[in-house]
């Protein structure tokens, strides 16, 4: 089904690095999932985009503000959220999960964190877990506004564990970062496009409606296993 863009340009917020689901390569070009489906599903249905991967929290508050029509950047469809955004259609199952520096002897539970500080980023599901679970298992949050900074800490030590969605670790894994994951993954959500609560109807449904019919040609898993392939 076609739906009528009623604007010339969407402003579309996203992550700054959030890998595969979005993230600057090394031409300069922000590639990803997200990205790719995005720009298909525009193909599609026939309207423009203008792109701005601004970080996690900051998309939301451009969304919040009017500063953005729609966001994408591997956002999990929550029931929370869901006061405040309307989501498309979900479009990748997701879930969170702890990655410690892979000479890490010690961390093998959650309760092994007893004492030591754990990272995430601002905003997120897993900076959530982490908050509703910190007097239970006694260890300290760290906050970080991008990924990169997250990583970084994890790497330098400055933290001795961090949250992050599962497909995002194991991608950074696969690209060679000394990482392991010693506890199974939580159980997850759904990513999906969100548009302010009210805001933009149209955009959303014309990405639902794009959504539907890359599923249907075969393109979506197309996209995605041209980032993590089909054992994801
Ligand atoms: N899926 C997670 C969330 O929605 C993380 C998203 C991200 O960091 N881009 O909170």
């Amino acid at each position: 089904k076609k739906i009528e863009p009623k604007k010339d340009v969407y402003v579309i917020a996203s992550d700054s690095a959030f890998a595969p689901f979005e993230y600057k390569d090394s031409d300069g070009e922000y590639k990803g999932i997200d990205v790719d489906l995005l720009k298909r599903a525009a193909d599609l249905q026939g309207f423009k985009l203008d792109m701005k991967f601004i970080g996690f929290s900051s998309a939301m508050q451009a969304l919040e503000s009017g500063q953005a029509d729609g966001m994408i950047a591997g956002m999990t469809i929550t029931d929370e959220r869901k006061a405040n955004y309307d989501f498309s259609d979900p479009y990748f199952q997701s879930g969170i999960q702890l990655a410690v520096a892979k000479d890490d002897n010690d961390i093998k539970a959650y309760k092994d964190l007893k004492g030591k500080t754990v990272g995430a980023k601002v905003g997120t599901e897993s900076a959530d877990f982490l908050e509703a679970h910190k007097d239970e298992y006694g260890y300290t949050i760290k906050s970080f506004d991008a990924a990169d900074q997250l990583y970084d800490a994890l790497k330098v030590g400055s933290i001795d564990a961090m949250m992050d969605d599962y497909p995002v670790i194991g991608y950074a894994v696969k690209q060679g970062q000394a990482l392991k994951t010693p506890i199974k993954r939580e159980v997850g959500g759904e990513y999906g496009f969100a548009v302010k609560k009210g805001e933009n109807p149209e955009l959303r449904e014309m990405f639902t409606e794009a959504l539907k019919e890359m599923k249907r040609t075969g393109e979506y898993d197309e996209i995605v296993n041209k980032y993590i392939g089909s054992g994801q």
